[in-house]
């Protein structure tokens, strides 16, 4: 049984907004437990049946969408457009996945022998176990799920301990869609004690992942007893290149957006903007009066550009990292400091978008993940110092560069180091049928979102039926006919 509660508290105010059960690794075994009994029905529901629920799940998200960004902008304090689009992003991949219920093709071949068909198709793998984080927290579990459910697993998630509120009601709109009883499953707490347990579960094949690295590579070791499969999705590092032919207006509008937006907490966050040095005078003081626009406060007030952060750790976890920009050398522009909330006076973790100037592609400020309003800016003198500087660091989510050269923009393509790359826009703002996820240390190979998602809740099974009323030996039956000349 659950070993407590916790609380989750609304980083805008500080102000507990419900108490949750601490799972225990009995309470995993309990959901873990329903999710494998309802597996055997549930993997036999036809795919298009599944699929239906999904369409409904996403017209009940989009009857929600209002009620959903509101709590968003409570439970985890980003602002009211980007919590809209975050719900939204769950609305697309619930009907792109419901859709998937009249795809899910496998392949057929022709066989080397007569009278002989083969195809191969996906077939479900069992009980899933979710892991999410709090930054989307709607969007992430609609990123697993739903591909999970369609694939027909059923599913344990343990939502980060930051945004339970949000996903009870996720959880609770699925039932509500149509989800049988036992299919999708919650167990809420902390990391170590819910999380691992579901992570060593035997009796769960797959497990799901999206956080940090360091949590990544823990899920990883503590999956490998039972050789599970295991989906990552982690930190990013991401890189803006700027070059001397660019747009720099448009190039500080993608900046801001992808730097300050959700206060830098996203994964594909720009934290390192690289740039020409003929545009650098002009980028670096337009950045840093545009930075110093942005208002701070609640995310449910209009008026506010930037919430605050997701909790007090975060918040000294950030400014650490000014200390340490400017105890490397970078030169601090803007920011650099908590703040009060500008709206109300009131209290909270905000902290003030921050940009560091003549960064070295080395420093810790340009290596490591900061995950909040921090960017820096570093010097180049040319396209190939560009991209080797932006692919010097050990993760490879997003990338994007600024140019109106369309040779730069396809080298660029071709050889920044990341699973995405954008022309012209800053590194966020993923749409749900392309695959997301990283290269190097941001993940393990797989991909969330699009098709690319069914992989990861899917086995390929190859059936071979054989109509000839005769043994036919492949490999060897065949060889018999005269080579060809
Ligand atoms: P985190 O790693 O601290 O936690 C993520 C989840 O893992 C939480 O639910 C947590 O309770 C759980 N957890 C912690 N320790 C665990 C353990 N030992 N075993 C099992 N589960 C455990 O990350 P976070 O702070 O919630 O999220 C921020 C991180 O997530 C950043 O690094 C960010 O880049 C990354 N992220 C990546 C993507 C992506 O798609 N690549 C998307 C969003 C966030």
């Amino acid at each position: 049984m659950a070993t407590g509660t916790f609380e989750s508290v609304a980083p805008a105010t500080g102000e507990v907004l419900g108490s949750f059960p601490r799972s225990s690794a009995a309470d995993v075994d309990g959901a873990v437990a329903k999710a494998k009994a309802a597996f055997e029905d549930w993997r036999l529901v036809p795919a298009p049946e599944r699929g239906n629920i999904l369409f409904r799940f996403a017209e009940l998200l989009r009857a929600h969408k209002d009620e959903l960004a509101d709590l968003m902008t409570r439970e985890m304090g980003k602002v009211k457009a980007e919590a809209g689009g975050d719900v939204q992003e769950a609305i697309d991949m619930s009907y792109y996945m419901g859709g998937e219920g009249r795809r899910l093709f496998g392949h057929t071949t022709p066989s080397e022998l007569r009278d002989k068909f083969m195809m191969s198709v996906r077939m479900p793998v069992g009980v899933v176990g979710a892991i999410t984080p709090w930054n989307f927290p709607i969007a992430i579990p609609s990123w697993k799920l739903t591909p999970a459910l369609v694939c027909g697993n059923t599913v344990v998630l343990k939502p980060a301990e930051d945004t339970p509120l949000l996903a009870d009601r996720f959880v609770q709109l699925l039932e509500e869609a149509g989800v049988p009883d036992g299919v999708v499953n919650v167990v809420h707490g902390y990391g170590e004690e819910a999380g691992d347990a579901l992570v060593r579960h035997p009796d769960v094949p797959v497990i799901t992942f999206t956080g940090s690295r360091e949590t990544g590579i823990a899920v990883t070791k503590a999956a490998a007893d039972l050789l599970k499969h295991v989906h990552l999705e982690l930190g990013g590092k991401n890189a803006i290149i700027v070059m001397d032919d660019a747009d720099v207006d448009l190039a500080v509008n993608g900046i801001v957006w992808s730097a300050f937006g959700t206060s830098g907490q996203r994964c594909t966050a720009a934290s390192r903007v690289i740039v020409h040095r003929s545009v650098y005078h002009d980028l670096q003081t337009k950045l840093v009066a545009a930075a110093e626009r942005l208002k701070l406060g609640p995310g449910w007030e209009d008026e506010t550009d930037v919430g605050p952060l997701i909790n007090r750790a975060a918040l000294d976890k950030v400014h650490s990292y000014t200390e340490i920009g400017k105890d490397e050398g970078a030169k601090l522009l803007t920011g650099g400091e908590a703040a009060a909330n500008e709206g109300d006076g009131g209290g909270g973790f905000y902290y003030r978008p921050t940009v560091f100037g003549d960064a070295q592609p080395g420093m810790r400020i340009a290596q490591e993940e900061i995950f909040g309003p921090t960017t820096a800016l570093i010097p180049v003198d040319s396209f190939e110092e560009a991209v080797a500087a932006a692919n010097s660091v050990r993760y490879g989510l997003s990338s994007s560069i600024f140019t109106r050269d369309v040779n730069r923009a396809f080298r660029a393509m071709r050889d920044l180091q990341s699973g995405i790359t954008y022309v012209n826009a800053g590194t966020t703002g993923a749409e749900v049928h392309l695959p997301f996820g990283g290269t190097k240390e941001t993940g393990n190979g797989h991909r969330e979102a699009g098709q690319a998602a069914l992989d990861v809740f899917t086995e390929w099974k190859s059936i071979y039926v054989d109509y000839s009323g005769k043994l036919q030996r492949a490999q060897i039956d065949n060889q018999e006919r005269p080579a060809a000349r």
